[in-house]
């Protein structure tokens, strides 16, 4: 099989199992654990060595990993590659059954700016995390879990009863987002059917259960699609092409002179302001940790990240086939022409021409096709996390990603060719 289709293919395994940010990163952990990382725990006293591979877990959905070369040259700075584990989907509230005369419904709230209409009938499956009552105040137990089946639909009116549908219509956040899940009978708790299934699904009593942060994912198949299997049909792409290709990167370097890492951070979607977040301090807190434990004076450790560069990955907006004219008028980005190299004076995407022109070398280097990204001058362009990292960790930066169709949307559209690209480029940047 071509190269590019085993990447693509192992991309769409990928996107059946990261659900959610908890799902994304315990499959994440499990992967890095398989190839030899060991685990550090945030809160406990280092011993980190030139040579070892160690990964931190950080409240469940977010997750940095680290591979310190054997003959580490501190004068060769660190090197992060940092993408995101949400993505836009629904939130199930709190007392979330809805009886309405026989329908069962769930109670949501919408996480991220997400295509509404997209989410109708479609077959969505949830994931999360839930907390239960523990011996230990402070260290409620907790269980991370995925339903793995599709369980709610969110149904369309029929054009019957909107004959003006088309025109295109306005969804209410509150009122027609509400998940559908069961039919009531008389055998079921009526106020509590869907805590009673949560229960039974993750064996815990009812009774117990203090609190969840459960997410509605679409449950559709990803698929490699095309007359010449040219694209990826997926839920997801935004972000765990990013995810994917961070992890390939880390596991297939060899890089015995450098400071390698990927930081994969929770609550891109809404904005990163929160502990787990790219816009936290955490993540230069765990490096200064990391560089005292490995012997380095803080003086050192300031030195390693102004010679350090960040490579921020995300999808990017692809040249849309029925609406050319989106794209900015002398910059377009088909898909399968390589990965995106973005850029905005806005420094909405912060980085400068000397980071963009290493970026570049990497590419030519190594027969990585690129393309560079700006928006048109009267659209609004997107951002990330890469800018917000980058007040915590003043190094380098480039944002790079795939390019896709429909971000955003519950199914998205990708280049088959563009994931391996995007693999390579991870590789040969911790490489070089
Ligand atoms: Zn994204």
């Amino acid at each position: 099989m071509k190269e590019y289709l085993v990447s693509a293919e192992h991309l769409t395994d990928m996107l059946g199992e990261c659900t959610c940010q908890f799902t994304t990163v315990k499959k994440s952990i499990q992967i890095l654990k398989d190839n030899g990382f060991n685990e550090l725990k945030l809160n406990d006293n280092w011993r980190i060595y030139r040579g070892g591979k160690y990964y931190i877990n950080i409240y469940d959905s977010s997750l940095f990993a680290v591979d310190i070369g054997t003959n580490y040259d501190i004068r060769n700075g660190m090197k992060i590659v940092a993408a995101h584990t949400d993505h836009p989907c629904l939130c199930i509230k709190p007392n979330p059954e809805i009886k309405k005369n026989k329908y069962g419904l769930c109670n949501v709230e919408i996480y991220g700016g997400m295509i509404l209409n997209t989410w109708l009938d479609r077959p969505l499956s949830a994931a999360g995390k839930v907390t239960y009552r523990s011996e230990e105040t402070f260290r409620p137990n907790t269980q991370i879990f995925d339903f793995r089946k599709s369980l709610f639909t969110i149904p369309n009116i029929a054009i019957h009863q909107n004959h003006e549908v088309n025109k295109g219509i306005e969804l209410n956040r509150q009122k027609d987002m509400i998940p559908l899940c069961t039919i009531i009978n008389d055998t079921m708790n009526k106020d509590n059917f869907f805590i009673n299934y949560l229960s039974e699904n993750i064996q815990v009593p009812v009774e117990d259960i203090l609190d969840f942060e459960i997410y509605i994912y679409n449950n559709d198949i990803p698929e490699i699609i095309g007359l010449n299997d040219d694209f990826i049909s997926a839920p997801r792409l935004d972000n765990i092409t990013s995810v994917v290709a961070a992890l390939e990167g880390i596991i297939e370097c060899k890089n015995h002179t450098g400071f390698n890492a990927i930081a994969l951070f929770d609550n891109e979607e809404i904005g990163s302001r929160t502990k787990q977040g790219a816009d936290s301090s955490l993540l230069s807190m765990i490096l200064e940790k990391m560089y005292l434990s490995l012997g380095f004076e803080r003086s050192e450790y300031i030195d390693a990240i102004t010679s350090g560069f960040f490579l921020s990955v995300d999808v990017a907006h692809g040249e849309h086939p029925n609406k050319m004219e989106k794209s900015d008028i002398t910059n377009k980005n088909p898909l399968n022409n390589g990965i995106v190299i973005k850029r905005a004076c806005s420094q909405t995407y912060g980085t400068d021409s000397e980071s963009i022109a290493i970026i570049e070398q990497v590419c030519l280097e190594n027969d990585i096709p690129y393309q560079k990204f700006v928006s048109r001058s009267d659209v609004s362009t997107g951002s990330t996390l890469g800018g917000l990292s980058n007040k915590y960790l003043p190094m380098r930066l480039v944002d790079v990603g795939v390019p896709i169709l429909a971000m955003h949307s519950a199914r998205e559209t990708m280049g088959s060719k563009d994931q391996r690209a995007l693999e390579k480029l991870i590789i040969s940047f911790f490489m070089a």
